[in-house]
C-alpha cells in the first residue's frame, strides 16, 4: 500500500503518527482515504471548496506534483506521498521549512493582537510566517517596510541594498541610527529588524539589482516591494515581476507627494501600463536632487506594508488598478484608475519584451559623470590659485547655494542658463559645478552646444568638500 508521511505539525490530527499506510490508486484517492480516517486533518489540509490549502504541497516520492493534477496522479505499492506545509510558488528544490505550520508559545504571545482578530487569526499569522517578501532598497521606503513587516511576523524578508548609511539618510531612514553611519545598510537594517523580531529570517542581498541577477534573487520570494529611487531599477523590478508572475507593491516619493499601487497582480496593470516610458533623464529630479520631506516615505512605505500584509492574508480590497496619490501639504489622498493596457509591451496581448533588457540604456542614462574633459576639484582649486583665466559657475538652486558655496563661483541655476548665455565671453573657458556633477554635466552639454568651451567639475561640491575644503558642509 502507498505510504503517506504526516508532517510534525499535523500529526496531532492523525493520531500522532508520522506515517500512515492507505489504499488507493491515485494521490486523490489516498488523500481521501486519509481524511476519511482522520476527519480533523481534513480541515487542516483542505479549504471549504475541497481544494488543498495554499500552504500545503504534496510530493509523490521526491517529485513535486503541485503543478500536476493531484487527484489523478497514479500511485502504486511502496510509493510515498508527503504532505509538506509550505507556500505555493516556493522553489521545488527548497527543503520543507520546519515549524512554519505552527506557532510557538512565544509567537502566540507576540502576535496576540493579530490572533484575536478573525480576519487574521492563527491561520493568517501562519500565512505571514510562511510568506517570503523581497524589499528592494532599505532606504526611505524600505525603512518603515522593514520595521513593520518584521514586527508583523513576515517569516522571511529579503533585503537588496549595497549602500552604506550616511548622515543625510537619518532624516527619514528610521531603520538606521546615528551609530550606524558608515555601516552597510543591510547589516544595520537586519540588526534592527532582528531586534524587533528574532523569529524573522532575513536574507541579505548585497548587490545592485541588475538584469543579470534579478531573476535569481526574485524567484525565491512570493512578492516584491519596490522601494527604489531610480527609474532603471523601477522598470527592471516591474519587468522581472511581470515575467515571473510576482505581485509588485509599488511606492514612490518626491518632496511632499507620494504614490502607491500594486502592479502585476492577477491580471491587473503593470508599471509600464501606467508609465510606458521613463521621463527623459534629468526631468524628474531624484530625492537627492529635489529633496523629500522626511516623514513622507513613512506614510507611503506603510501603505506598501499594509498592501503587502493584505495580499499575504488574502483579505480586503488590494490596491490593484488604482493609483493612490498622496499630497502631504494639502493632506489629501486621491485615487486614479489604472487599467491594464492591452498594448503594453510586457503584460499586453502581444508582448514585445520577453526578457530583461538594458535598463540604463532604456532610461537614457549615459555615463555623463565621467565624460571626457571632466576636471577634478583639486585641479579647479589649482587653477583658481594660479589665477588662470576661466569662469566657475554653480548651476545649483539658490537655496542650495545658501547651504554652501565655492567663493569664486557664480550662481546660475541650470534652469536659467539658456537665457543667460550672453553673460559669457566665448574666449574664456567655463567650468561648471553642482552638488554631485549630474546637473553640471547637463550645463556643460548645453554650453558646448552653444559654442562655448566648457568642462564639468567631477563630483560637484561634495567632492570639493572631500578633496579641497572640508569646512564646506555636505548636504
Ligand atoms: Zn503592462
Amino acid at each position: 500500500m502507498p505510504k503517506v508521511l504526516i508532517p510534525t505539525p499535523l500529526r496531532q490530527y492523525a493520531g500522532k503518527q508520522d506515517s500512515v499506510e492507505l489504499s488507493g490508486s491515485t494521490v486523490g484517492e489516498v488523500l481521501t482515504a486519509l481524511t476519511t480516517h482522520y476527519p480533523d486533518l481534513r480541515r487542516q489540509l483542505f479549504n471549504d471548496e475541497g481544494k488543498l490549502r495554499s500552504f500545503v504541497n504534496v510530493y509523490l516520492n521526491d517529485e513535486d506534483i503541485r503543478y500536476l493534477e493531484k487527484n489523478a496522479t497514479p500511485v502504486k505499492d511502496g510509493d510515498t506521498v508527503s504532505i509538506v506545509p509550505s507556500v505555493a510558488g516556493g522553489s521545488v528544490a527548497a527543503p520543507p521549512e520546519p515549524a512554519t505550520a505552527e506557532l510557538s508559545k512565544d509567537e502566540i504571545l507576540r502576535y496576540s493582537r493579530h490572533l484575536i482578530m478573525p480576519e487574521v487569526g492563527t491561520e493568517g499569522q501562519l500565512k505571514l510566517k510562511a510568506a517570503k517578501v523581497l524589499l528592494v532598497g532599505t532606504g526611505g521606503l524600505g525603512a518603515p517596510l522593514g520595521l513593520y513587516l518584521a514586527a508583523a511576523g513576515v517569516g522571511r524578508i529579503g533585503l537588496v541594498d549595497f549602500d552604506v548609511v550616511d548622515f543625510t539618510n537619518l532624516q527619514r531612514q528610521v531603520i538606521h541610527g546615528t551609530s550606524d553611519v558608515g555601516r552597510k545598510k543591510l547589516d544595520s537594517a537586519a540588526d534592527r529588524m532582528h531586534e524587533i523580531n528574532p523569529f524573522v529570517r532575513i536574507d541579505k542581498h548585497e548587490v545592485a539589482l541588475s538584469s543579470e541577477n534579478a531573476f535569481g534573487i526574485l524567484s525565491d520570494y512570493d512578492l516584491v516591494v519596490d522601494g527604489t529611487d531610480n527609474f532603471p531599477t523601477r522598470y527592471l523590478v516591474n519587468d522581472a515581476c511581470v515575467l515571473l508572475g510576482k505581485p509588485n507593491v509599488y511606492g514612490s516619493i518626491f518632496r511632499f507627494e507620494g504614490q502607491a499601487t500594486v502592479f502585476a497582480y492577477e491580471g491587473g496593470p503593470c508599471y509600464r501600463c501606467l508609465y510606458p516610458e521613463p521621463p527623459p533623464p534629468g526631468l524628474v529630479p531624484s530625492c537627492a536632487e529635489g529633496g523629500v520631506l522626511g516623514i513622507l516615505p513613512g506614510t507611503i512605505g506603510l501603505i506598501q506594508a499594509t498592501e503587502t500584509v493584505k495580499l499575504i492574508l488574502g483579505i480586503g480590497q488590494p490596491l490593484v488598478g488604482r493609483l493612490l496619490l498622496y499630497d502631504a501639504l494639502a493632506m489629501r489622498f486621491r485615487e486614479l484608475k489604472v487599467r491594464r493596457n492591452p498594448e503594453c509591451p510586457i503584460c499586453g496581448e502581444h508582448p514585445t519584451i520577453t526578457k530583461l533588457i538594458d535598463y540604463q540604456q532604456f532610461c537614457g542614462i549615459l555615463q555623463q559623470v565621467t565624460a571626457e574633459g571632466d576636471i577634478d576639484p583639486v585641479e579647479v582649486k589649482a587653477k583658481i590659485d594660479r589665477g588662470d583665466k576661466f569662469v566657475l559657475i554653480d548651476v545649483r538652486e539658490p537655496h542650495e547655494y545658501q547651504i554652501c558655496r565655492i567663493p569664486t563661483a557664480k550662481l546660475i541655476p541650470l534652469g536659467e542658463l539658456p537665457q543667460r548665455l550672453n553673460e559669457f565671453d566665448p574666449d574664456i573657458e567655463i567650468t561648471a559645478h553642482c552638488k554631485s556633477g549630474m546637473r553640471s554635466a547637463k550645463a556643460v552639454a548645453l554650453l558646448k552646444q552653444a559654442g562655448f568651451r566648457a568642462r564639468n567639475m567631477k563630483g560637484g561640491i561634495l567632492a570639493w568638500s572631500d578633496k579641497v575644503d572640508p569646512t564646506v558642509p555636505k548636504y
